[in-house]
């Protein structure tokens, strides 16, 4: 019972800069765009790094002129930080070896060890044994709400942000006692700090339906736009949806491929439609599904296909 549902964690990420006002970078090879001074030490634009300057004053002064230019070349620039791709968002069990599935009933979160273990090790355990003992540590598994809060507390403190997620999810959809989202969102707010890029993702999903925060569009994306550059593919298939229905296809299909190259099964099923809609290539639907079968060969056992046949909780592709 202490298995909260968990999606393997992701690396850490680097906040995006996207607007143009301080400096930084000073050389002494350039003119200033603006008064035309050279040497010296001037200061690159920080949002585009296109054009130099001797001084504040300057910059301000160019700046009409200059924000156009500024501002195409930022968004390129923060493009290529978002369409880069996932970077390597593998885990392993921790027991059989086997790449972890992306999907969250793929796997649980031991609140008693910090282990993310595969549906299969814990099906292949549990079917000897009613009352279970954990596959990795051997602790009994823990029964009650209140033995898995504190074990996820204790995590929490010692060094787990997957327990800090955890506690977040548990918060936010207990069904013995009151819904606290604001605990949840302040669980979460910490884990994203440190870099856990599921957080960010859930914190992207709480702006977007209100959940205790006001509802706020631009928070949601930039939220995802930061799990998904950590290679979190929820957040990935989300901005893809986002693409989507905005009408912008072609950005739609190149998030939709990078989740699918992570196992990203609704995002295929994305590119599927837009392939029938013929809104994607051919060549498009075979490389995401080549992407998804590669995959597939990686978390894909006997013994996890035994868990999944067995308990629905335990299905780890969509
Ligand atoms: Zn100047
Ligand atoms: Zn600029
Ligand atoms: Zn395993
Ligand atoms: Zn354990």
């Amino acid at each position: 019972m202490d298995d909260i549902t968990q999606g393997i964690s992701c690396n850490s990420i680097s906040d995006i800069s996207n607007i143009c006002g301080s400096c930084s970078d000073t050389t002494t090879t350039e003119i200033c765009a603006n008064c035309g001074k050279e040497g010296g030490s001037l200061k690159s634009c920080a949002a585009c790094k296109l054009v130099k300057y001797c001084s504040r004053d300057c910059q301000i002064a160019h700046r009409s002129k200059h924000k156009k230019e500024c501002r195409k070349r930022a968004a390129e620039i923060h493009d290529e930080k978002l369409f880069k791709g996932p970077p390597s968002l593998k885990e392993d069990c921790p027991i059989c070896f086997l790449r972890l599935p992306i999907h969250t009933d793929g796997s649980r979160y031991k609140g008693c060890c910090g282990k993310v273990i595969c549906s299969g090790c814990i099906y292949a355990v549990a079917k000897r044994d009613e009352d279970a003992l954990c596959p990795f540590c051997r602790v009994p598994t823990a029964m009650t709400d209140e033995e898995i809060i504190e074990r996820l507390h204790k995590r929490a403190d010692a060094d787990g942000v997957l327990a800090i997620h955890a506690l977040g999810i548990y918060y936010s959809e207990r069904k013995n006692g009151p819904l606290d989202y604001d605990k949840a969102m302040g669980l979460w707010e910490q884990a994203a700090e440190i870099g856990h890029d599921a957080s960010m993702t859930t914190i992207g999903r709480s702006y977007i339906y209100g959940y205790g925060v006001e509802k706020d569009e631009k928070k949601a994306l930039h939220y995802w736009e930061l799990a998904a550059m950590g290679g979190c593919s929820n957040a990935r298939y989300n901005l893809g949806v986002f693409e989507h229905s905005a009408g912008n296809i072609e950005r739609a299909l190149r998030h939709y491929m990078i989740a699918v190259e992570s196992g990203h099964n609704g995002s295929l099923k994305q590119i599927q439609e837009l392939y029938s809609e013929g809104k994607a290539t051919k060549d498009d639907y075979t490389k995401a599904l080549r992407a998804y079968q590669k995959y597939l060969g990686e978390v894909k056992s006997a013994q996890r296909d035994e868990a999944a046949a067995a308990f629905e909780g335990f299905k780890y592709q969509a």
